[in-house]
């Protein structure tokens, strides 16, 4: 009886334990920016720089992209990064939104 229950509690320890590393895991990884966010909608975020509503957003112009933008903080070449304005968040290296600056 001491032994089940002991082994229970431990049982129970290390499930506990597995969904508190599972949460970590879950909190330190970056999410995707969706276009559809109200932050990057107001800053026309596309994850396909080619579909920039250009009427709208002007300023955009080829090859003007997240992958070139002084913000961008993937690594060169990287298919996407995360981007500061939005919070960390993960942005395509062909995307563009109107808060880009073009890297130095
Ligand atoms: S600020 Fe730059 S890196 Fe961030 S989404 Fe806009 S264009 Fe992309």
């Amino acid at each position: 009886m001491y032994s089940s229950r002991r082994r229970f509690l431990s049982l129970g320890a290390t499930l506990a334990g597995s969904f508190c590393l599972a949460e970590v895991a879950l909190a330190d990884t970056p999410q995707k920016l969706l276009e559809t966010d109200p932050t990057a909608e107001s800053l026309g975020y596309k994850d396909d720089g080619s579909k920039v509503d250009h009427a709208k957003f002007p300023k955009y112009a080829p090859p003007q992209a997240c992958g070139n933008c002084a913000l961008f903080q993937g690594k060169t070449g990287d298919a996407s990064g995360p981007c500061p304005i939005y919070g960390g968040k993960i942005v395509q290296a062909k995307g563009w939104c109107n808060a880009y600056v073009k890297k130095g």
